[in-house]
């Protein structure tokens, strides 16, 4: 090594601990590691010799890593004999004649209209016309690629293609749109398929890793393609979780599937370098390929989530409405209740959706509550709460179906617990009117949507009203769980911002809410306040909140 070089490779060094090295590509040694890295033995033996075409060109974003996973295809191949590799960005390679020679192709992280010429825009009319014939042509002889029987292998970026011209019919090869990369930060994975061959690289264990984790929209669904592995959203802070803004939580980020008769398979991983010299992501992504190329056998049957199977039951929503205490105009509980149910009824209309209003505290059979996803208790409280009874028999009853994951919301007076129950109110609904702390002033005051992103606060807005806003809410300490749905700003002498609506996902699975509003029935006609309490009981029966929330005009 001369001076020179040592000189610039210790520059190098220095620059990727200072600076970041992505942004320079990848050096020497990090190919080295690469190389290194990659298996020995492929997971199948080849039924025939494999040509394996990697195809990195991009017309829009172009991933610093792509000579990453130039190296990392070309060592899997040569290292193994799975494979021999050809590295070209030559759009030609797809002209059908060309594209026959091979059995599959890695879209190394590709992006854009791959294959308009660059300057498509700017051409003559006529020569418009002929690029956008060759475009079609190519794109045609693609999709007959795969659905004749060969492999499509794509890793991250690379199913970011198409998506002025073909974004369906490309989204439909390769399993999901993507939407954003909300996360780029240590995150967890789970695997979900852990007996598929093509993930036997992890050995059935999740792991911790480092990259932009993306998230998916439609065609991504586990009932069109066989997830491997995908976010583990359990392990992460509520409020991270929620920059995904999935509703069921699921961001798949390795599958499989069957498309015609050829096979796809994508991982999602792939933007940082280091992902490219992890021995078990390598192995994993040539088990992918040899899935691709039909050497490796795998069961690539969808299976859809658990939560989609149940769509035929009913989901049961119970409403407890208290006895009144202040007349018809104030903790007119019952009346509440049936304005809920008349709004939910339209709403869940076609849905499977039932929902239940007993009045005066607590059902004559409480049987009736054993199928509930959720109980909505709007009563008094204390001594005269709606599951106070002597023998404590009532929140017993509650306690055994909280522990089952039934939602439960508490409504108004109903946030101040039945009598010794205030730790267990915690615990379920996140938080309690605790007696000598917890304050409730009738204020005129503007309330806001706490968590913007979060499907509670769907399609609602500011409002103003009078009310008794309880505030000083006893929340858990530090209590990772708590999502502020409304907050207020009170006392009006020295004005700080008061959560004053709630919720919790439990460890239990359920889900729990409170308000402190709704002193006044007059309230429920502002259609803000309606729609956020629609949304909360809907989200406790873990029924989907439509994105302009629960209507109720
Ligand atoms: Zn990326
Ligand atoms: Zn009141």
């Amino acid at each position: 090594m001369t001076f020179m070089h040592k000189l610039t490779v210790a520059i190098a060094i220095i620059s990727a601990t200072a600076f970041g090295a992505e942004a320079k590509g990848p050096t020497a040694d990090d190919f080295a590691k690469i190389v290194k890295a990659a298996p020995d033995k492929a997971p199948a033996k080849p039924a025939k010799s494999r040509k394996v075409l990697v195809f990195s060109l991009t017309r829009s974003y172009r991933h610093a890593s792509i000579p990453c996973g130039v190296k990392a295809v070309e060592a899997m191949g040569a290292k193994t004999g799975a494979f021999t590799t050809v590295v070209s960005d030559d759009i030609a390679m797809f002209e059908p004649e060309k594209i026959k020679q091979f059995d599959a192709i890695v879209m190394n992280n590709t992006t854009g209209e791959l294959f308009l010429p660059k300057n498509f825009k700017k051409l003559p009319a006529d020569k418009k016309t002929a690029a956008q014939a060759y475009d079609k042509k190519l794109k045609k002889s693609l999709k007959d690629f795969v659905t004749g029987g060969k492999g499509l292998a794509i890793i991250h970026g690379g199913l970011w293609c198409f998506l002025s011209t073909w974004r369906q019919e490309y989204s439909e090869i390769v399993g999901a749109e993507f939407v954003a990369h909300p996360w780029h930060t240590k995150v967890s994975i789970k695997i979900d398929d852990p007996d598929n061959p093509v993930c036997a690289a992890f050995g059935g264990k999740g792991f911790d890793i480092s990259d932009e984790i993306y998230a998916f929209t439609k065609p991504y669904d586990r009932s069109s393609q066989r997830v491997l592995y995908s976010l583990d959203t359990s392990k992460m802070k509520l409020k991270d979780k929620f920059r995904g803004k999935r509703d069921d939580d699921d961001y798949g980020l390795g599958w499989i599937k069957q498309c015609g008769k050829g096979r796809v398979f994508y991982s999602a991983l792939g933007h940082d370098f280091h992902v490219y010299w992890n021995p078990a992501i390598l192995t994993h992504w040539l088990a992918g390929i040899q899935y691709a190329l039909g050497d490796l056998k795998a069961d690539a049957t969808p299976k859809p989530l658990k939560a989609e199977a149940p769509m035929k039951k009913k989901t049961k929503i119970v409403l407890l409405a208290g006895s009144g205490s202040h007349g018809a105009k104030a903790h007119a509980h019952a009346a509440g209740m049936d304005l809920f149910k008349k709004y939910l009824d339209a709403a869940g209309k076609d849905k499977g959706i039932e929902t239940l209003v007993i009045k005066n505290d607590w059902p004559a059979d409480p049987s009736v509550l054993d199928d509930a996803a959720t109980i909505v208790v709007y009563s008094d409280g204390w001594a005269r709460h709606a599951l106070m009874d002597k023998e404590k028999k009532r929140v017993e009853k509650i306690r055994k179906l909280i522990e089952r994951g039934v939602g439960l919301a508490c409504i108004h007076y109903a946030v101040c617990p039945p009598l010794g129950n205030d730790a267990d109110f915690q615990k379920w609904v996140g938080g309690f009117y605790e007696k000598g702390y917890s304050q409730n002033p009738h204020n005129n005051v503007e309330v806001r949507p706490g968590a913007p992103d979060h499907p509670l606060c769907r399609g609602w807005k500011p409002f103003t009203t009078n009310d008794e806003y309880y505030y000083k809410i006893r929340f858990g300490k530090d209590d990772k769980r708590l999502i502020p749905v409304m907050t207020t700003m009170l006392p009006k002498k020295k004005p700080q911002k008061e959560v004053i609506a709630w919720a919790v996902e439990r460890k239990d699975g359920g889900r729990g809410f409170g308000f402190t509003g709704g002193h006044f029935h007059k309230n429920w006609a502002i259609e803000d306040c309606r729609k956020m309490i629609l949304n909360a009981i809907w989200w406790t029966a873990k029924i989907e909140i439509p994105a302009q929330g629960v209507p109720c005009r």
